[in-house]
């Protein structure tokens, strides 16, 4: 077998898989959104050891048809209404593949000149889509929980040496990545402020302000605040005029976590839900999430990548690493990681391919199919809604225990018609349907709540 495959068996082989893909975005309905598995039948099904001798691409892509697909689960179903549901878009997919078959590795300029420009370009499309001023600087991550530990890099770098316990600010319904981010970035464990929320699940600037300056007689040091536009949760929008102007009072880095709500501000009916983030220091938006881009691509914004650069910096370049341009932007000199994907190509396939009025109908289309389950929710006695319902996201419950609700959920998806998944707001579980999937229609949403209803009685 030669190292590379041949030209024409690549040729081969690249058409199979593109038919299989094909026909699998146009079927991925028939297929259960939860596969039907236990922990550990999949590798009952691999075998033990890697083959010694290599084998037929024909046998691989069998295998793949017929004991890894029927073991996952299906993200780009239109009835994955679980977490925040995504999409692997045509164009995503398309600008997943020929990054693959470029495998440039964009860490600095010259490994990647076209990669590295094209990141810089595709961001500030969407930047401007978004409304934020020129003067952020965008980078692309893997994920908004990187983006958010860079975040939190920058504000300890911005801070300066501290001999105080740094405090960082995020809500109670901040996501997961906060926590993560800031442990990563060596605050304490104790010193992450989770603040109170109001009856909305908003941070409650009240009590923001309170615990910045109980952190201030006490002797530590407030150093970073993150707010959430669209929680997990419940996608409440934390009121960020009210943080940036404390966080500029405090001399705070204020990160706004916009990794889900985000491009809704591509709408103009929405643009006002970045009030506020036009002062963060560092923003999160993530087209994985809401914006058709294959897993994995987040866009993280900053106005001030000098600190972030500064933070990473090396008191000298390592020799391997010199003649890197100066006149250049080099990616690597403001992440951890060194080494970097092509992500920018598919996010420019998919900004080009639906441009921005495309887009803005297509996440018009999920919230009005999020109203109008939410109106259908409203009208049967039996359930309630949750939280408001202020993108495409529905929280609601039966009027039972929460036992009766997490069992509901469960019943539901069992069927593999729909995968929602739960929460839990005012201390009680809660259901979530999540539209977000670009192939979601009102009649899956319709069926959804009919299988739903037809579960709980
Ligand atoms: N921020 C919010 C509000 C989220 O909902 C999530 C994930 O759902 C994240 C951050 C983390 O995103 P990622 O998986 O890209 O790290």
């Amino acid at each position: 077998m030669p190292p590379q495959m041949s030209p024409e068996e690549f040729r081969a082989a690249a058409h199979k898989t593109v038919d299989w893909i094909a026909d699998y975005l146009r079927d991925v309905r028939e297929y259960p959104v939860l596969p039907h598995v236990e922990p550990g039948d999949v590798t009952a099904r691999l075998p033990k050891h890697g083959p010694e001798r290599g084998e037929p691409i024909d046998a691989i892509l069998d295998d793949f048809r017929n004991l890894i697909v029927p073991g996952s689960t299906h993200w780009n179903h239109p009835r994955f209404f679980a977490y925040f549901s995504v999409s692997a878009s045509g164009p995503g997919i398309l600008g997943e593949m020929l990054a693959a078959a470029l495998n440039i590795n964009p860490m600095l300029w010259k490994t990647g000149p076209a990669a590295t420009e094209l990141e810089q370009v595709s961001l500030g499309w969407l930047r401007q889509w978004l409304g934020l001023p020129e003067e952020f600087f965008g980078i692309i991550h893997d994920t908004a929980s990187t983006a958010t530990f860079h975040a939190v890099l920058a504000a300890r770098e911005a801070i300066g040496p501290s001999d105080s316990p740094l405090v960082l600010y995020t809500s109670e319904h901040a996501n997961l990545s906060v926590d993560k981010a800031a442990l990563a970035a060596g605050v304490r464990r104790g010193n992450i402020r989770h603040i109170a929320i109001d009856d909305e699940f908003r941070m409650r600037p009240d009590a923001l302000n309170a615990a910045i300056e109980a952190d201030l007689a006490a002797g530590n040091k407030p150093f970073c605040v993150v707010p959430t536009l669209g929680t997990t949760s419940s996608t409440s929008l934390d009121p960020v005029p009210e943080i940036a102007a404390m966080a500029r009072r405090h001399n705070l880095w204020l990160h706004v976590d916009a990794a889900y709500a985000g491009p809704a501000a591509i709408l103009d009916e929405y643009r006002h839900i970045m009030k506020g983030s036009e002062l963060a220091d560092s923003i999160v938006v993530n087209p994985h999430k809401w914006l058709f881009t294959p897993v994995d691509l987040s866009a993280f914004y900053t106005r001030r990548p000098e600190v972030l650069r500064k933070a990473l910096s090396l008191e000298q370049t390592p020799a391997y690493l010199h003649g890197a341009s100066t006149n250049a932007v080099n990616l690597s000199e403001y992440t951890v990681a060194l080494g970097r994907r092509f992500r920018a190509l598919k996010l420019w396939f998919v900004l080009r391919y639906y441009g921005r009025e495309g887009i803005a109908e297509i996440l018009r289309g999920h919230m009005r199919m999020a109203q109008d389950f939410a109106k259908s929710v409203a009208a049967d006695s039996r359930f309630e809604l949750a939280a408001p319902v202020l993108f495409s996201l529905v929280c609601f419950r039966l009027r039972a225990s929460d036992e009766d609700n997490r069992a509901l959920l469960e019943r539901v998806n069992q069927t593999g018609k729909a995968f929602l998944s739960g929460t839990v707001l005012r201390g009680k579980f809660v259901l979530r349907l999540a539209i977000g999937n670009i192939g979601t229609t009102s009649a899956d949403v319709r069926e959804t709540w009919d299988l739903i209803k037809s579960e709980a009685s």
